[in-house]
């Protein structure tokens, strides 16, 4: 991902944060890098696993699928996902012939319980504003390049609507269990930003 999608103010509790980070690591406490990596960890890892576990169930479970994208909450709450900032949680569907991603353009709303906490470009104007837009180029400077043919749907969320992304299952996993599966959701693929 480029560097141009971090340009943005701290905010008070940020600034809080790094004050504190700059007090820990003066006193040898902790290093920078360990602090980077941890929030990363929360990020990309911990916070997402709740939905990539979602996907693979519905790439398995056929009922499960047709749930999730009837009422997302619910499908969630199926397996004890849900609570503040997913309360109306809606999943779109990647097919061939459509790929879908999220943002939000007012603000940073995003699916909480099922996603983590938001990554720092996902809270950016350039791309609050730019994948509305250009939506193509955008996504090809994550790496992902969208066919002609396949249409692509921007959803912005809300207060109201927060969504999730389902992928499509990769092409060779038909061996893999859930778990396996589940591990090759990235938060990304989630957004709609990557592939899966
Ligand atoms: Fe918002």
């Amino acid at each position: 991902m480029t560097t141009h999608h971090d340009v943005r103010e701290k905010s008070p509790a940020e600034l809080r944060a790094a004050a504190l980070e700059a007090e820990l690591v003066e006193r040898g406490l902790i290093t920078p890098d360990a602090v980077d990596a941890v929030v990363e960890v929360f990020q990309d890892e911990v916070g997402p696993r709740n939905g990539a576990r979602m996907v693979a169930r519905a790439w398995v479970d056929e009922g499960y699928r047709q749930r999730l994208l009837a009422d997302a909450t619910a499908a969630a709450a199926e397996l004890g996902y849900g609570g503040s900032e997913g309360e109306h949680l809606v999943a779109v569907e990647n097919t061939p012939g459509v790929h879908n991603v999220i943002v939000c353009t007012l603000c940073s709303c995003y699916p909480w319980p099922v996603l983590g906490v938001p990554p720092v470009w996902y809270k950016s104007p350039p791309y609050r504003s730019r994948v509305v837009r250009e939506p193509r180029a955008v996504l090809a400077e994550f790496g992902l390049d969208v066919p002609a043919s396949t249409e692509v749907r921007v959803w912005d969320s809300s207060a109201d609507v927060r969504y999730l992304v389902l992928p499509r299952r990769p092409e060779g996993t038909e061996g893999l269990d859930e778990a396996a599966l589940a591990s090759l959701v990235s938060r990304d693929g989630m957004i709609g930003v990557a592939a899966v």
